[in-house]
């Protein structure tokens, strides 16, 4: 559906003045919805009216406009606006509100309107339309020859931080992605250009191109010393940082053109380097459940965050989801969060007065944020009172003799008397939701507020003497004094005693068993009693925003508070579940060994209870690549899992479900799972499994964790067998990669490599063969296997009992023919043999030609005596290999 062209601006006619108060509005902001406001509703108009009213399906009317047609209109009431702007920026929408700015009573013609904020996917603050446990981000991404600029902001908090991506520039940014899970993103124009990269960013959240001038260095830089009211950023830290100052300068300029420079509560500028952290990417984030589970429909408990939070406020729960998102890489600090969390798990008291000192706590955090953004109401006020009068509990709950890092957080839990009082003198108890209709000044606080209450009140007295005295009067006795809206006071007699109604009454309204009549003296009361409610409900107002200006100069003191509290809270929450569910303490060291006792995987455990079989890890130099067996089901991932989910929680500065862990520190993990459990839309299973592959081949270090589940399944037998063992040469050289890996396969002849490979330890998970079936015993125990339970998992599964027998028909058979020797008489699998046999054969006929290129292209004369040497004892292996 399209406007027609004689209902748009520009055709025959003249505008209403509201209408061209709108269409220049619009002018100004005209890639946004305008929700334009009209008395008790936001309207819209032409385009923005038919595209609101698809989107919201809500009914599309029309309204003059001094043209020849009418102008489409649709309306979403006041009250009700946050669900319809959560659907329009749920789809991608930009809606800019335009506000009364005066009061319509004291305006002489047309009231005075303006753009208040503009709200963006990224940019919502609106309750309800915030998730209380996690930040909601919008990020800018400035990508330029060198490096890729990454900036955030969580407007609902004010937290602003930047990272400049070099090394792998666009890979590190789709981890970095999936850790902040953005609702919006900004990008400069280079990086829109480049389609298919534009595309691949689009699927994460909505992301749109900015203003070229807003990415330049020169303004960006301007941009932020403006902002921050620093002379350079060099106290940042961020100097040097091209592109990243370009995106938090651009970040910044979308900021104060949505937020109309509602920005106070963004105090500092905070620079991430990925190297300070264990870098997870977005794979292994995923298939370890740290924050998200694989499942939507698993529930919480089945992620990491689900499992550990105890949080008892808002801000605790998102700082412990940070923390979660993004673990350590520094021993000392990770040491000290292991101290605090260990003295509070020694001590249950102490963590129980911690948490019920914290369960009055608000969410101070995002209270500044609303100060900030002048949406700060009376109730917010009470909700900070609240929260301030509850921190010296907190404090008092921190004793003396504690880790330095509650001692710190108790040094920086500020519980600013000063507010507190200054809230609890001057904020009604029970104030209403809005700040424009009075009730919200405590008497006591301000001697004008109390003079105009008092002269209500006594108006009130005056009301109730009046009545009396008009019914002695009259002889009325029925007559009474009520008060609308609309007329006002009155004095109401009933029909049946109009007669006795004396002159000096006049008419005010008829009804239909009664008339209403009002006086002189009832009048001068009447403009008494409104002159000063108006008066009081405009002080009221005037006083709360001066204290909210007030408060505004405290922003930066809330947040520390809030920063404190929320560590504390994280803290509190992981020694409570350290306790809940029998973790232990791990122990950090620069050295290269991961030795677990009784290592439990912390979600399965749950899930399985007392059936839980808990396993020891050990890795070390010489044990590097473990190579892990066993039947499907066995627990093969379970155990690769809870070893990565250990060591990620220690670097966390979380205990650990073991009885004891010693695990050195680590740099990043990776995983590689299974290809049924693919998520990439589009590409081939396979193709996925090997691009991840080589993603960790060409990233692990020594420091690295790797978990590598079934390598090579997506292709033929040997194709697949000879990638994986190729693979497990190249992790386990020490020079190429040496990262602790553990590698879980079905392919049974990988446990030749122990003894072959420097490195190579080979393990099986335990299953005993009982009748017809399998038990699971789900003991890691050294050596490989070489059974698979294949057949009996397959009946566990519920396949036909014919199919079952048939396949150990054909398992016999195969088992008994000579892979070497094909005879012609193995029947049925015959021609497979034959052909497997072949492709065998042309193997070992390309690793001949191989060697005799090698022999050929050998530069002997450049070669000293002792690299010949070497090289002969290289060949005279490789040639004994094709014996
Ligand atoms: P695999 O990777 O060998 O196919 P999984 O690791 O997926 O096997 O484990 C299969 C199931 O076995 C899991 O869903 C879990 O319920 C159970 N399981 C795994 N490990 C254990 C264990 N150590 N103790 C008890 N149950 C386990």
């Amino acid at each position: 559906m399209k406007t027609s062209d004689s209902a748009k601006p520009g055709a025959s006619g003249r505008l209403t003045p509201m209408m061209q108060q709108y269409l220049s509005t619009k002018e100004e902001n005209p890639d946004c919805l305008l929700f334009f406001r009209l008395g008790d509703f936001y309207e819209l108009f032409f385009d923005d009216a038919i595209t609101a009213s698809r989107e919201l399906e809500i009914t599309l009317t029309g309204r003059d406009c001094g043209l020849p047609e009418r102008a489409p209109m649709c309306g979403v009431p006041q009250k009700a606006v946050t669900g319809y702007l959560n659907q329009l920026i749920q789809k991608g929408y930009k809606v800019a509100i335009c506000e009364q700015l005066t009061d319509p009573k004291d305006s002489e013609g047309i009231v005075e309107r303006g753009v208040v904020r503009i709200v963006t996917p990224g940019t919502a603050v609106e309750e309800g339309l915030l998730d209380r446990d996690r930040n909601h981000y919008i990020v800018s991404i400035c990508h330029s020859e060198k490096a890729i600029g990454l900036a955030s902001a969580d407007v609902s908090t004010g937290a602003f931080t930047v990272m400049e991506l070099t090394e792998n520039p666009r890979v590190e940014l789709f981890d970095e992605l999936t850790r902040l899970a953005p609702s919006e993103m900004i990008v400069n124009g280079a990086l829109k250009e480049d389609a298919a990269f534009f595309e691949a960013l689009r699927r994460i959240a909505f992301a749109d191109s900015y203003a070229d001038w807003a990415f330049q260095l020169d303004t960006a830089r301007k941009n932020l010393e403006t902002h921050f009211a620093v002379a350079s950023l060099a106290s940042f830290g961020c100097e040097g940082m091209d592109a990243g100052v370009r995106a938090a300068g651009a970040l910044m300029a979308y900021l104060n053109e949505t937020q109309k420079n509602a920005l106070a509560h963004i105090g500092k500028l905070a620079v991430e380097t990925r190297s300070h952290s264990l870098m997870l990417d977005a794979v292994t984030r995923r298939n370890l459940e740290l924050t998200k589970p694989l499942n939507e429909g698993s529930g919480k408990r089945a992620t990491l965050f689900g499992l550990l939070n105890r949080t008892k406020t808002a801000m605790g729960a998102r700082m412990l989801r940070a923390w979660i998102d993004q673990p350590l890489f520094d021993k000392d600090a990770i040491d000290a969060r292991l101290d605090a969390v260990d003295a509070l798990f020694r001590d249950p008291i102490l963590t129980g007065s911690v948490q019920e000192s914290l369960q009055e706590v608000f969410d101070i955090e995002r209270l500044a944020g609303k100060i900030a953004y002048a949406s700060f109401n009376a109730r917010d006020a009470l909700a900070l009172k609240r929260s301030l009068a509850a921190l010296p509990a907190v404090r008092d709950a921190l004793q003396n003799d504690l880790p330095p890092m509650l001692c710190d957080l108790r040094g920086q839990i500020d519980p600013m008397e000063d507010i507190c009082d200054l809230l609890e003198r001057a904020i009604a108890l029970d104030p209403p939701a809005t700040i424009k209709e009075g009730g919200l000044i405590k008497s006591g606080y301000h001697e004008q507020v109390d003079a105009y209450r008092d002269a209500s009140n006594r108006a009130e007295e005056w009301l109730a003497a009046i009545e009396i005295r008009e019914r002695e009067a009259t002889g009325i006795k029925n007559l009474r004094i009520g008060f609308n809206k609309v007329f006002g006071y009155y004095i109401e007699v009933t029909k049946s005693n109009l007669d006795q109604v004396p002159f000096r009454f006049q008419r005010k309204q008829t009804l239909a068993n009664c008339e209403r009549f009002i006086t002189q003296e009832l009048k001068e009361l009447e403009s008494q009693i409104l002159g000063a409610q108006d008066k009081l409900v405009a002080l009221e107002y005037e006083l709360f925003v001066a204290l909210r200006d007030l408060l505004t100069g405290e922003i930066a003191r809330f947040q520390q508070t809030a920063s404190a509290i929320a560590q504390l809270d994280a803290l509190q929450s992981l020694a409570a579940s350290a306790a809940e569910y029998g973790y232990a303490r791990p122990v950090i060291h620069l050295g290269d060994a991961i030795e677990i006792a009784d290592g439990r995987h912390p979600i399965v455990e749950r899930m399985e209870k007392d059936r839980f079989v808990a396993n020891d890890s050990a890795l070390d130099d010489g044990h590097r690549l473990m190579i892990i067996t066993g039947p499907n089901m066995a627990g093969k991932s379970t155990y690769m899992r809870q070893v990565a989910l250990i060591a990620i929680m220690a670097q966390i500065g979380s205990f650990v479900p073991a009885t004891s862990a010693r695990l050195p520190l680590m740099d990043r993990v990776f995983t590689r799972v299974g290809a049924s459990d693919n998520l990439a839309g589009g590409q081939s299973t396979f193709m996925v499994e090997m691009t991840e592959t080589a993603h960790i081949l060409r990233n692990a270090t020594k420091r690295s964790l790797v978990l590598l589940d079934e390598i090579g399944r997506g292709t033929s037998t040997f194709d697949g067998l000879s990638i994986a063992w190729a693979v497990c040469e190249h992790i386990a050289d020490p020079v190429l990669c040496g990262a602790k890996t553990l590698f879980a396969t079905h392919y049974h002849e990988l446990s030749e490599l122990e003894g072959i490979l420097d490195g190579v330890v080979n393990y099986r998970i335990t299953a005993k063969e009982v009748g017809d079936g399998v038990v699971f015993l789900r003991k890691v125990v050294r050596g490989g296997t070489d059974k698979s339970f294949g057949i009996q998992v397959a009946r566990l599964a519920g396949l036909p009992q014919s199919v079952i027998d048939r396949a150990r028909e054909i398992l016999i058979r195969l088992e008994d023919a000579d892979l070497n020797h094909p005879k012609a008489s193995d029947t049925l699998l015959g021609f497979d043999l034959v052909a497997q046999a072949e492709h065998l054969e042309r193997n070992e006929n390309a690793r001949q030609s191989a060697l005799i290129r090698d022999v050929a292209n050998l530069e002997t004369d450049a070669m000293t005596p002792l690299e010949a040497l070497t090289v002969l004892t290289q060949l005279k292996t490789q040639a004994k290999e094709l014996l």
